[in-house]
């Protein structure tokens, strides 16, 4: 049997997995976890369906960890249902739910070689002992640790020990794994080269993942969705472009990626696209089908991305645009960075490969612009 058939989710073991590919695999509804009157997770509702790749991204605190071990089954919620192929797994202890779990600081055991770590799933299975053999052969094989099997966690660097413990995490083949900052503790090299490795993984073998990670270019580089997470609720789900084009708060805007939050009046709203007004001219900006009702005269977020802000002759393509000084400028290999004062708002911008102008100086005066649908409506403030 190949590593494909043998990890590759449903048939293998017998679970009660849903043969209807449009039924989400995961279904949490109304979940809740507090603290005596602390709230560490407020009402969360979301799906996951089968191979997708879930990341809860969010600030320290907001409740990715008690989101995670609740569907591990670590912690039990106060409030809410969690779902496993339409079975309510809400009350059924850990280790009968069909999970795997990877955290942060692996938790291998010391005392016991990779081999034996990564057969220590397959102990409270009833697995005989051939089929364990070629599991665990397979599971070596699959994070390229065949040589390394008899070794003590303390002889791998943290690259394999956290390769050990995945590979722990899907002898049994699980429905679904749940991932809590794996990569957080390895160096930024590593971490790079772990990111890919796992969404090869992942892909290869049609896994179903629910990643946490505070980190948003890990979160943008390696989900199917994201769900950005704040003070213990979801506050957005959606696909990396969507959460990194179109966020529907300021936070999100702020949290994920480099942001120009702009403040400025609505001073007309035709054909549903509104026009703002900022340094003397007016722009008009993109605003999705989120508000319905822009009012004239009202307070309006917009984001602008540095990447996203045309300067010097490139400005003169667009119709939305500003003069402004160099207040700083950074060279970074691959692009170059530059603050902008526009009457009295810093504005970032960010630009790749060669300038074919002059080098710019902090300083001087320049043309810079975007596009309409660049500038993308955040937020419109109450009055
Ligand atoms: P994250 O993983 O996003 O950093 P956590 O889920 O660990 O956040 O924590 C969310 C909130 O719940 C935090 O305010 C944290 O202090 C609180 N919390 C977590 N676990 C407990 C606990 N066992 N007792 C009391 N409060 C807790
Ligand atoms: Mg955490």
């Amino acid at each position: 049997m190949s590593i494909k058939t043998e990890f590759s989710g449903p048939g293998t073991t017998a679970r009660a997995e849903g043969s209807d590919n449009h039924k989400p695999l995961i279904t949490v509804r109304g979940l809740a976890k507090s603290y005596g009157s602390s709230v560490a997770l407020g009402h969360v509702d979301f799906d996951v369906h089968k191979g997708e790749f879930l990341t809860l991204l969010g600030p320290s605190g907001s409740g990715k960890t008690t989101l995670l071990a609740l569907i591990a089954g670590i912690i039990l919620p106060s409030e809410g249902r969690i779902e496993l192929a339409g079975v309510d797994i809400s009350h059924v202890p850990p280790e009968r739910r069909d999970i795997g779990v990877v955290f942060q600081n692996y938790a291998l055991f010391p005392h016991m070689t990779v081999r034996d770590n990564i057969a220590f799933p397959l102990r409270f299975r009833k697995v005989d002992k051939q089929e364990r053999a070629e599991r665990i052969h397979q599971a070596l094989e699959l994070v390229q640790l065949g040589r390394l099997a008899d070794r003590y966690p303390s002889e791998l660097s943290g690259g394999q020990q956290q390769r050990v413990a995945l590979a722990r995490a899907l002898i049994f083949n699980p429905a679904i794994l749940l991932m809590d900052e794996p990569l957080s503790a390895l160096d930024k090299k590593l971490r790079e080269h772990m990111k890919v490795e796992l969404r090869q993984i992942q892909q290869r073998l049609n896994l179903t993942i629910v990643y946490v990670t505070h980190d948003q270019d890990e979160a943008l580089a390696m989900s199917s969705r994201i769900a950005v997470m704040r003070e213990g609720t979801i506050q957005q789900i959606g696909s990396p472009e969507e959460i990194y084009e179109r966020p529907n708060s300021t936070f999100i805007a702020d949290f994920v990626g480099d942001a120009n939050l702009l403040v400025a009046p609505i001073t007309d709203n035709r054909n549903g696209q509104p026009q703002l007004q900022f340094a003397g001219s007016a722009f008009r900006v993109s605003a999705g089908d989120r508000f319905d009702c822009a009012t004239v005269g009202r307070n309006a977020t917009v984001l602008i991305r540095p990447e996203h802000v045309l300067i010097g002759e490139a400005a003169h393509s667009v119709s939305t645009r500003f003069t402004g000084r160099i207040v700083s400028a950074t060279y970074e290999g691959n692009a170059r960075r530059f603050e902008i004062d526009v009457a009295g708002t810093l504005l970032r911008a960010r630009t790749q490969g060669s300038f074919s102008e002059h080098v710019l100086q902090t300083g001087e005066t320049i043309d810079l612009g975007w596009s309409d649908q660049h500038a993308h409506l955040v937020d419109i403030h109450a009055q």
